[in-house]
């Protein structure tokens, strides 16, 4: 009872795994494999010898005693000849078409994985070894790793199968798992796989093949080798979608072809494709279906007459870096990027290639003069992803990473656990102009009507706007700006009109309308109303800085260095000096104000106003307000659920008064 409960199991368990790694179609969630997995482990820790070869629990076996042992194949793995244009397509339709007289050829395409050729041997249904390709005569046995792999059938999905089945296919890693496995080889600080093929190759070899069952490979049938109690279907495609109904994967993509147009539309398709696909493809096979005609085709030493591998223009190349460049992007990104002697890959020629930021150059460990194997598929920008050290010339050299920023001198800011370099120049950098103009102007900073983003543009490649400072000078380039694209007398005047109306603007406004890194909005409001002095916000240390209510320590970072640039502070003193005003409200009564001189900080949620609505107020009567507790704090506002801040407060001794206190006071001085 229990035995047959156990092969029950077996095949519940082997279907599961069919429909999950074949059909990429699952039936049960995996905990519900995993149950029964351990139901099966249980009874067979009980009953050793009740333990069935196509077992899923004998997948992961021990490491085989003495390497691999070397197998020759009973019929050999051919190589193939290869066309790189659709003239040599061409070439081959019309060579067999001549050898067999016949018109029309239907051909069988299939995507050529970039993994590894193995063949698979299965007796009276079983898996028995699974080789390599080696030198296509004979290959290295790795069955135990073959073994796990899900995809590999331990067993044919048939009652009758043949006595003797060889399988041909090729195993490969699929793109995702590949850069999962790279991840966590970077986590354990081990080396990482340049390419999913190279990880496949390097899994494979695993003498342990515990290891091998970590690693997420797969295996696609493409051929059937030798066969012995078996009529062969007349077709290659139909051969195929045979060993899919006996378990085995397929490609989907695979498809038949009429002609050589045909092939070539195949190509097309598939080359668009290429990038998208989940898995790393080098071409395409184009095989002669009709079993017959293959045949009588035969073979050109070891190359079959009947195929041949269409083959993509290749995605990795090797050249030599001639030099780094270090650019800079529209929100100060330092980008360094290698310059390269020019190179062909990926279908056209390259000579410049990304190297990310500084961490990456020190992972590759890249050097001037240095030879690098450069990568490039689909759309997707060039990048260097390893070095050649064994080609190492005498004059490499280091990469310097600049101190300053290359574009307009200003210095560069790193925070902490990020990998980017920025340049602190917001205002003034070129490179960012454009972005920091379109945010200078917009609606919630200056709020400058008619200077829409293609306008900028056209003023910056003019050359009429080189700073913010320059919009508030543009009414002495009427003449220009009337001679430019769109630009008529009505809406010349409108512009400078709106120009002349930005001047009057709001202390908050304009250090958002600065575009200091992380200053949004309502950081903008934050720093203005505790800093009501620009001079004393500029002069202000991070320390200080922290103080302002939802400021942290990288806000506070990114608002101090931005200060510190010289060119930064000329350019401010500029917008002044063109007329940009704010009405310092506060600041005219300041000393006056009854709650002049005091620091308030507000916590805990209050009923009859909101915690803005509080400290607005609060403000008004000239308190400032600040969003941590320390010493030189005056007076805590407490409402409900208070928490650390409250904590604070009493330990540092500081006055506390709760909502109806806070009200009292604000009526006392009239605020409400
Ligand atoms: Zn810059």
């Amino acid at each position: 009872m229990m035995h047959q409960q156990m092969l029950d199991m077996i095949q519940q368990l082997n279907d599961y795994s069919y429909a999950y790694h074949v059909k990429d179609a699952p039936i049960v969630p995996d905990a519900e494999y995993d149950r029964i997995y351990r139901q099966l482990q249980e009874i067979e820790t009980k009953h050793p010898n009740w333990i069935q070869p196509d077992s899923p629990t004998q997948r992961v076996g021990e490491k085989p005693d003495s390497g691999f042992a070397n197998v020759a194949h009973t019929v050999p793995m051919l190589s193939l000849d290869n066309a790189f244009d659709n003239e040599s397509l061409s070439d081959f339709d019309q060579r067999i078409r001549k050898l067999l007289k016949v018109d029309h050829i239907t051909y069988c395409c299939e995507p050529k994985l970039d993994g590894l050729a193995i063949s698979l041997r299965y007796e009276e249904g079983r898996l028995v070894r699974g080789v390599t390709r080696g030198d296509g005569l004979s290959g290295e046995d790795i069955t135990s790793n073959i073994k796990t792999i899900y995809s590999v059938p331990m067993k044919l999905r048939t009652s009758t199968p043949p006595a003797v089945l060889e399988v041909r296919g090729e195993i490969y890693m699929p793109k995702e798992g590949f850069e999962k496995l790279n991840a966590l080889a970077v986590e354990q600080g081990e080396k990482t796989f340049v390419n999913p093929r190279n990880a496949a190759a390097g899994s494979l070899r695993q003498l342990d093949p515990k290891i091998t069952a970590k690693r997420p490979l797969v295996m696609c049938a493409y051929s059937i080798g030798y066969v012995e109690g078996w009529d062969q279907p007349k077709s290659h495609y139909e051969g195929l979608l045979q060993l899919s109904e006996w378990g085995f994967r397929i490609n989907d993509l695979m498809a038949k072809a009429e002609g050589a147009q045909g092939c070539i539309d195949y190509y097309e398709m598939l080359n668009e494709k290429r990038v998208d696909l989940s898995y790393d493809i080098d071409g395409i096979v184009y095989k002669v279906d009709q079993i017959a005609l293959q045949n009588q085709l035969g073979f050109i030493a070891r190359a079959p007459r009947w195929a041949i591998a269409r083959k993509f223009p290749a995605q990795e190349e090797m050249t030599r870096v001639l030099g780094v460049d270090f650019q800079v992007g529209r929100t100060g990104a330092i980008t360094p990027v290698a310059r390269l002697e020019p190179v062909f890959v990926g279908g056209v020629t390259v000579s410049n290639a990304t190297l990310h930021n500084k961490d990456e150059i020190a992972r590759l460990g890249v050097k001037i003069n240095d030879f690098v194997v450069v990568h490039r598929a689909g759309d997707v920008i060039p990048k260097v992803v390893q070095v050649v050290l064994d080609k190492r010339p005498d004059n490499a050299t280091d990469v310097i990473f600049p101190e300053a920023c290359p574009v307009c001198g200003s210095d560069l800011e790193q925070v902490e656990g990020e990998a980017v370099i920025r340049c602190t120049g917001g205002l003034v950098c070129g490179a960012q102009l454009k972005e920091s103009l379109k945010h200078f102007v917009s609606r919630k900073a200056m709020d400058i009507d008619g200077l829409g983003d293609k306008l900028i543009e056209q003023l910056v490649d003019q050359e009429l706007v080189k700073t913010p400072v320059d919009i508030f000078t543009l009414a002495e380039k009427k003449d220009t700006l009337l001679s430019m694209e769109r630009m008529g007398q009505k809406s010349v005047e409108k512009l400078l009109a709106s120009i002349e109306a930005a001047k009057n603007t709001q202390f908050n406004r304009f250090i958002y309308a600065l575009g200091i890194r992380e200053v949004g909005e309502a950081t903008a409001r934050a720093l203005t109303s505790y800093f009501t002095e620009l001079n004393d916000l500029m002069a202000a240390d991070q320390e200080a800085l922290v103080e302002v209510e939802d400021v942290g320590p990288i806000v506070a970072q990114h608002v101090h260095v931005f200060f510190e640039q010289e060119l930064n502070r000329e350019t401010i003193k500029g917008l002044l000096e063109a007329g940009v005003v704010w009405q310092k409200k506060q600041q005219i009564f300041a000393d006056e104000l009854p709650l002049s001189g005091k620091t308030y900080v507000v916590t805990g949620s209050l009923t009859q106003f909101s915690r803005d609505q509080v400290k607005d107020k609060l403000q008004a009567l000239g308190a400032k307000v600040s969003g941590s507790v320390s010493a030189k704090t005056d007076c805590l506002v407490a409402g409900e659920k208070a928490g650390s801040k409250l904590t604070k407060a009493q330990s540092l001794d500081v006055p506390i008064i709760d909502e109806e206190g806070v009200i009292a006071l604000l009526n006392q001085h009239g605020a409400i």
